[in-house]
């Protein structure tokens, strides 16, 4: 779904607000030698999803994305914020309100391998999926099995074979037949597509894009690889040290990239065209440890732009047109 086609709903399907997410650092006896500080990995990001659209997430490994992402979902808690989904803020719910919520947001991760028990079989183990979501009866619920394991291009008669008998890209396939059998709204990929062959990523991408079609799926979609995130997102935040610094349209973020950090990142994006060559930018330093992020601007440290205020000021947020924003004082008015 294009948001430039003007389709845009009015409410979000989750509304990201100031999210924090914070953890605690100890001194060499461990929590014996109390606080020393907190590694900021996610700090004050806030974003919309749309339904039925592909929000993408980008940006270097380490940035807080898929932080960001499992706080989401509460796989860890939040320090501060708040994520309203259909206009509850999942960061209040209950344990057995967000038991049931939580079927509707499920999560696809780079190692689906993880997440499978070595010793079931695979059929058994997305019923049992089924099962623990309290969802049809045991005949039901193989049918709906064999259905996604059909709909995710597995064959029927890896029904009975172990996680390990399956390739990387079968195991991203059995990965999504997992977040999709209970029918959830929001599906969180956290590189789904990294640790994949190129050929086999291209695959299960377009394996992503025809299920959101036909299961009307809203999409969070988190990865390094900003061509990849290209390929699939209607719009696309980056982020840097915690904090989202641009949110655009694809279209809009590709034609005109605002923030350095952006700039920078599209720059060793290869160009189809030979003749409109683009100018490598590489940035200097490394990535600032989230323990002590730099004062003012975070990106401070390796920016090319970089003036005094950017030191000791934090850029605000600003909207430069309806579908692009971004954090930076060489746009503040
Ligand atoms: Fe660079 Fe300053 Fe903009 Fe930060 S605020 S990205 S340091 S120009």
């Amino acid at each position: 779904m294009s948001l430039e086609a003007g389709k845009t709903p009015k409410k979000p399907l989750l509304d990201v607000q100031r999210l924090k997410k914070f953890f605690p650092v100890h001194g060499p006896f461990g929590s014996l030698g109390g606080v020393k500080g907190h590694v900021k990995a996610v700090n004050d990001v806030s974003f919309q999803l749309y339904e039925g659209e592909t929000f993408g997430v980008v940006g270097e490994s380490g940035c807080g994305k898929s932080t960001m992402g499992r706080t989401i979902l509460r796989l860890t808690e939040p320090t501060d914020g708040k994520a309203l989904y259909k206009g509850r803020d999942i960061f209040q719910l209950p344990g057995n309100v967000m038991r049931d919520i939580r079927k509707e947001l499920q999560m696809v991760f780079q190692d689906p391998y993880s997440s499978l028990n070595p010793r079931k079989r695979i059929g058994p183990a997305l019923e049992e999926h089924l099962a623990i979501h309290s969802i049809g009866r045991k005949e039901e619920r193989i049918e709906r099995v064999m259905d996604i394991m059909h709909k995710v291009g597995l064959q029927m008669d890896h029904y009975y074979r172990y996680p390990h008998e399956f390739s990387g890209g079968q195991r991203q396939r059995i990965g999504l037949a997992r977040a999709l059998i209970v029918s959830p709204q929001i599906v969180i990929s956290d590189e789904p597509v990294s640790a994949l062959d190129v050929s086999i990523q291209s695959q299960v991408i377009n394996l992503l894009q025809q299920l959101q079609e036909e299961y009307t799926l809203t999409y969070l979609f988190i990865a390094h690889d900003i061509s990849v995130v290209r390929h699939i997102s209607d719009r696309i935040g980056v982020m840097y040290l915690g904090q989202m610094v641009e949110q655009a349209s694809t279209d809009s973020l590709f034609a005109t990239p605002l923030h350095p950090y952006t700039q920078a990142l599209l720059s060793a994006v290869p160009v189809a065209n030979p003749r409109r060559k683009r100018e490598r930018i590489i940035l200097k330093g490394e990535i600032p440890s989230p323990l002590h992020p730099p004062s003012g601007c975070i990106f401070h440290t390796r920016c090319p732009y970089v003036m005094d205020v950017c030191k000791t000021e934090a850029p605000v947020t600003q909207q430069m047109s309806p579908h692009h924003q971004v954090s930076c004082h060489l746009y503040s008015h």
